[in-house]
């Protein structure tokens, strides 16, 4: 890892403007911050981000919103999505290596299954934490937290 100072918010607004102009697709990024200063290596953080916006993207059609901020000891981001949701009986498994849910839901969308598996591994090598909240028909929101 190469740990350096990094600016969340305009990490955020970088990664979701190259996203916007590569998909076509309407990313909100959403702080009270100017800055949100977190010690990170950069190009693992770039990643993790891809890998959530890349998801939510694929995965419905409405706008996505990222949110970043940060409490006391914390920095925090999250990505929304008002998409197909995760069931309830594949969140347990979703950070598995190669997990997918239901093939015959993705058509186009194909994917490894590897994204959330990396994405998770990226945020324990920074002793953070990502959880999700998500449900069918409705939506999906990943947060990751990572300690300052
Ligand atoms: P890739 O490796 O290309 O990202 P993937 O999207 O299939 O492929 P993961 O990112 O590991 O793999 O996600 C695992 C599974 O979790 C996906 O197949 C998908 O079913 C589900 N999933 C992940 N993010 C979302 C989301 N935002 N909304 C709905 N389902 C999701």
């Amino acid at each position: 890892l190469d740990i350096k100072k990094v600016d969340f918010v305009s990490l955020s607004k970088e990664t979701s403007k190259l996203m916007k102009n590569a998909y076509g697709r309407h990313i909100s990024v959403c702080t009270p911050f100017d800055r949100v200063i977190g010690n990170a290596d950069m190009q693992k953080m770039k990643q993790l981000l891809f890998i959530m916006l890349d998801n939510a993207l694929k995965y419905s059609t409405l706008p996505v919103e990222l949110n970043v901020g940060y409490e006391k000891d914390h920095v925090f981001f999250t990505v929304k999505d008002y998409g197909i949701g995760i069931p309830k009986e594949d969140i347990a498994h979703i950070f598995d290596r190669f997990y997918r849910v239901d093939k015959a839901r993705h058509r186009e969308t194909g994917g490894t299954g590897l994204g959330l598996s990396i994405a998770k591994q990226i945020v324990d090598s920074h002793e953070g934490s990502i959880s999700v909240v998500s449900k069918e028909g409705e939506g999906t929101r990943f947060t990751v937290i990572l300690p300052i």
